[in-house]
């Protein structure tokens, strides 16, 4: 989950992982450790159209979910880094 300054959303003051509740670093409004940002709007064919769901999970619980797949997640090199 994502702690703002405001209700603006203006600074990123704090992210903490969902899944296992740890604080991830943050500086000056940026997350400065490996972290997954879930965002995810469902549309008309699902059972939660309308729904807009997000959720963040430190860099250790994504490869614990991750692992689960049965398929692995796609990798490719960034051409931005971030
Ligand atoms: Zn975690």
């Amino acid at each position: 989950m994502r702690i703002y300054s405001d209700n603006n959303r203006k600074e990123l003051v704090s992210v903490i992982c969902n899944q296992c509740k740890k604080k991830l670093k943050v500086e000056n409004g940026i997350v400065k450790e490996g972290c997954f940002c879930g965002n995810s709007q469902f549309g008309y064919f699902s059972n939660k159209d309308g729904m807009k769901y997000l959720f963040d999970l430190c860099e250790e619980c994504y490869d614990k979910m991750t692992a689960g797949f049965a398929i692995p997640v796609e990798e490719e090199e960034a051409k931005e880094l971030l």
